[in-house]
């Protein structure tokens, strides 16, 4: 490609092919956005490389199918990052979105939220803003310094771990930034307290990397308690369970049931089946896994 740089260089002197080649060369959906922001004619042209699916991590389900029409609206613009206790959160408009939404939060909360699951596996995936103080989403402007208010009020705001970027090739990506290979790293089955293989026998894949989102936990597999890790999910078909029970731990009464390799039958961990706390402070762990440290191991070369 040639392009002239006298007198500053104009992406818009390039040819379309030329064109098609730079949105081509770009790794990341955010710098096509950028760039398709620039003019109505690039708008056009970066069209198929904007063309990403947001899917939840876990069952894949596309919750927001035109992920860039979403990055670049008014509501992201307008407050796209919230911290929650699931971590960052990105602001989308629940009317583009396949989610299930569910009331919470009682009468006299300065700020009232609505629980946001997935529409595929229902899983908790963030929260909608509905109350702020003496606004409710849907009022009508009452004076136009509640402006800005008003923009995040009905959005939702869903945590950036339970999501990932799918390109139409089934490429997936991290939000803003392309996977790194560690993520793709596997943890496998050690067989520890199985009753079918002797330790370091099974070898089964469970998950990988990118399916961890916290190394804070404890539990007891049978082999006392110890260290574990909180995950997303496990692969399709890895684990069984068994023995669903209510249980009192740390964050408060649920129900658990025991998780076991699908390989070789070991307990390795848990899941979390239901939240019984009244306000419902737990739900977002509702369908979600533990697994112990002694059932694990990474294996660093493997990446499918
Ligand atoms: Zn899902
Ligand atoms: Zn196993």
């Amino acid at each position: 490609m040639s392009a002239s740089c006298e007198g500053g260089f104009s992406l818009l002197a390039l040819s379309q092919p030329a064109l098609l080649e730079v949105f081509a060369s770009l790794t990341e959906m955010r710098d096509s956005i950028a760039l398709s922001l620039a003019s109505k004619e690039l708008w056009e042209l970066g069209a198929a490389s904007r063309r990403r699916a947001l899917c939840c991590a876990a069952c894949h389900h596309a919750v927001v199918p035109d992920a860039a029409a979403a990055f670049s609206s008014d509501t992201y613009r307008e407050a796209p990052h919230l911290g929650l206790p699931d971590g960052d959160s990105h602001a989308f408009d629940a009317e583009h979105a396949e989610l299930r939404i569910r009331g919470a939060g009682g009468p006299g909360h300065e700020v009232r939220v609505q629980h946001v699951q997935c529409g595929g596996c229902g899983l908790h995936l963030g929260v909608r803003l509905v109350q702020l103080g003496s606004l409710r989403a849907g009022a009508a402007a009452a004076c136009i310094r509640h402006w800005r208010e008003l923009q995040v009020l009905g959005a939702c705001f869903l945590a950036r771990r339970y999501l990932r970027l799918r390109a139409p090739d089934g490429r997936e990506e991290l939000l803003g930034r392309p996977l790194p290979p560690s993520a793709r790293a596997l943890y496998r089955c050690t067989a520890a307290r199985s009753s079918l293989r002797r330790p370091g026998e099974c070898g089964a894949a469970l998950f990988e990397q990118r399916d961890v989102l916290s190394r804070q936990h404890c539990w007891d597999a049978g082999g006392g308690p110890e260290r574990a890790l909180y995950i997303n999910g496990f692969r399709p078909g890895a684990v069984v369970e068994r023995n669903e029970r209510q249980e009192s731990l740390c964050q408060g009464e649920m129900r658990v049931a025991d998780v076991h390799c699908t390989a070789c039958a070991a307990r390795i961990g848990w899941r979390f089946c239901r939240d019984l706390t009244p306000a419902l402070d737990n739900c977002n762990q509702v369908g979600r896994f533990g697994v112990v440290r002694s059932s694990i191991e990474k294996d660093e070369h493997a990446g499918t």
